[in-house]
């Protein structure tokens, strides 16, 4: 592992003609308990959610490090109240010419009853919990939300990859380092080959994959 960054990073990553494979990286799981620190600790909560064996969308070799895509969620009060196109879905962590861009293009339609989709920026990595055999995936959502979703299924499309996982000097360099990863994945998304897959059916397709919040 590397240290932190020292010159300036990219505003965007990956070819501006679209994903190339591996990606679109498929992976879903329901939204879980972490160790509490995104929220308290950073300020940026993160959901997390189990990632068996160390598989990520049926593929084993794919690195830890921090990525982008689209996040689907299950229906849930979350997701009814001020869904992501209307006006109060205030959010902070990006300049604010690029969060009316992102707006714009997040869910057409609306609160539905189907759920709903968010750019995201999400990390994988060792988990030290269990000795570093097992892997977590830790996903922000770019969207504010009066409640949290604990519970919920959440469907990711990765369409990306930032950076690899860093060690860190000191915490206000983490939390600079992620602020930096969240305007790349809004600048990155926002592109139309990346924006217009947000409309991927399998977003929203939660049957039959286990519990589905209401
Ligand atoms: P935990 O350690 O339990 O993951 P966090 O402090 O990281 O706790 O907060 C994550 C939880 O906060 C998520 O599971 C979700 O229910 C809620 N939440 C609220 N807003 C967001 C958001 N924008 N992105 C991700 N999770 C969010
Ligand atoms: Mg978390």
């Amino acid at each position: 592992m590397s240290n932190h960054h020292d010159s300036p990073r990219p505003l965007v990553t990956g070819p501006d003609d679209g994903p190339e494979p591996p990606y679109p990286l498929r992976l879903d799981g329901k939204v879980i308990k972490g160790f509490g620190r995104g929220s308290s600790e950073l300020g940026i909560p993160t959901a997390n959610i189990p990632l068996s064996g160390l598989s990520v969308g049926g593929h084993e070799d794919v690195d830890s490090g921090v990525y982008y895509g689209w996040a689907g969620l299950s229906p849930s009060k979350a997701t009814h109240q001020h869904p992501p196109h209307t006006q109060n879905a205030k959010y902070s962590h990006l300049s604010s010419p690029l969060q009316e861009t992102l707006s714009s293009i997040a869910t057409e339609g609306g609160a539905s009853d189907k759920g709903a989709v968010y750019p995201m920026c999400m990390s994988i990595g060792w988990n030290p919990f269990y000795k570093n055999t097992v892997r977590s995936v830790e996903v922000h959502i770019m969207h504010h939300f009066e409640t949290d979703f604990y519970g919920s299924h959440m469907n990711l499309s990765i369409l990306g990859f930032i950076r690899p996982e860093l060690d860190y000097v000191s915490k206000e360099k983490l939390i600079e380092d992620i602020k930096t990863d969240i305007e790349v994945s809004g600048r990155s998304l926002a592109r139309e080959p990346y924006a217009k897959l947000r409309r991927d059916p399998y977003l929203l397709e939660f049957e039959g994959k286990g519990e589905v919040a209401s």
